[in-house]
């Protein structure tokens, strides 16, 4: 764990262990220098507990990047509740209700919503016993899922038109890895504008749920890399661009909504060096986020959200053209930015792009 803390360059984190569940909390807050730290909860079985303190903080670091991106004066935050192997629904809501309690004694300190692993009824239940929800209000829905799905599809349409000159998802086959929250509504928004969706997922039931709807066809986990092309949209787990995966890629572009997509910032010279063009992780996959501070600020109206969200794509095309004049990837155009807005605290912006503020 110590070596965890040393190569982390955030701020802290709050440490929890649940007796009845047997499950441990994690909270990382990154960087509280745009505002209180903010971002969702994962809960999830891991390895072992430093593989899940190891993921808060790096998904917090990530986050401190998602708010910086979108001029979105928040701090970077994660929660993460690791649980045991196949835990049953009453262990669940106890590790639920004892993160709960976590946060309430924050008071304020970090605020969060969902993420991988935690249902909108959870959200529920995590704002019942700590009040520390961001977003949800009464009678406006409250899953970020389909937001997130919003910004992502027009990030790919973003990242299309910057790698063939047309935005059209039309013909095009996209791999979207994970039929969850995000993947699902993503399928439907591509499938209707014309793409060929491949699906895989490690529950076969989620796989066949976006077939049914959306046709295509699901890809085992196992052969997903043989699959000739257009997009690999990962939407579930982080770190499946690597060193192992990326020769095998057989796509032009990778942008889909998993945080922490890359499993090191390197990865992204090594997708350049092949010709494929990477839509950076925090800034495609902040629909929700954006929607969420935009609804917590009293914006109730979808469609007006949606716009909101869909400035993604506005905003990556600035990025990819960017990168491509300077010769650098586009995962370091898109930190430059955040880091100029970082450091100017909230302040200074070097070009147009989406705004909640
Ligand atoms: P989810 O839990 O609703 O769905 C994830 C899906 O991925 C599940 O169907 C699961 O079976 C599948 N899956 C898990 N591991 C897999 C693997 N190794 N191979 C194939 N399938 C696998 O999660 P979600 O809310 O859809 O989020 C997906 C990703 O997007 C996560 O990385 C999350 O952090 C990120 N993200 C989500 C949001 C959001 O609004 N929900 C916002 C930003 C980023």
């Amino acid at each position: 764990m110590r070596k965890t803390f040393q190569s982390w360059d955030g701020e802290s984190v709050v440490v929890s262990w649940c007796e009845p569940a047997e499950a441990w909390v994690f909270i990382a807050r990154h960087s509280t220098v745009l505002g209180p730290a903010t971002g969702g909860t994962r809960l999830k079985t891991y390895g072992s507990p430093a593989e899940a303190l190891t993921d808060a903080q790096r998904l917090a670091r990530g986050m401190t990047y998602k708010w910086a991106g979108a001029r979105i004066c928040l701090g970077g935050g994660k929660g993460v509740i690791a649980m045991p192997p196949d835990p049953g629904p009453r262990q669940r809501n106890q590790a639920l209700d004892h993160y709960a309690r976590v946060l309430k004694s924050m008071r304020g300190a970090f605020r969060t919503g969902a993420d991988l692993g935690t249902t909108p009824e959870d959200i529920r239940r995590i704002r019942r016993g700590s009040g520390q929800v961001v977003g949800m209000r009464e009678g406006h829905p409250d899953d970020p899922g389909p937001f997130t799905a919003v910004g992502v599809f027009a990030g790919i349409k973003a990242a299309l038109r910057h790698r063939f000159g047309d935005d059209s998802p039309s013909g095009r086959r996209v791999l979207i890895q994970g039929a969850g929250g995000v993947g699902r509504p993503l399928a439907a928004l591509l499938a209707e504008a014309g793409a060929e969706i491949l699906v895989s997922d490690l529950s076969p039931g989620a796989a066949e749920a976006v077939r049914e709807t959306c046709g295509g066809q699901i890809v085992s986990p196992e052969r997903m890399w043989d699959a000739e092309i257009d997009v690999y949209a990962p939407c579930a787990v982080g770190a499946t661009v690597n060193p192992d995966t990326i020769p095998s890629l057989k796509c032009a572009i990778v942008a889909g909504s998993a945080n922490n997509q890359l499993l090191a910032d390197s990865d992204a010279d090594s997708l350049l060096g092949r010709g494929i063009l990477y839509a950076p992780d925090f800034m495609i996959n902040a629909g929700g986020a954006i929607a969420f501070t935009a609804v917590a600020r009293g914006e109730r109206d979808p469609d007006l959200l949606n716009a909101k969200v869909a400035e993604i794509g506005q905003s990556l095309q600035e990025i990819f053209e960017e990168a491509a004049s300077k010769g650098e990837t586009p995962l370091k155009a898109a930190m430059n930015r955040a880091e100029a807005f970082l450091a100017s605290g909230g302040k200074a912006w070097p070009a147009s792009g989406a705004s909640v503020r």
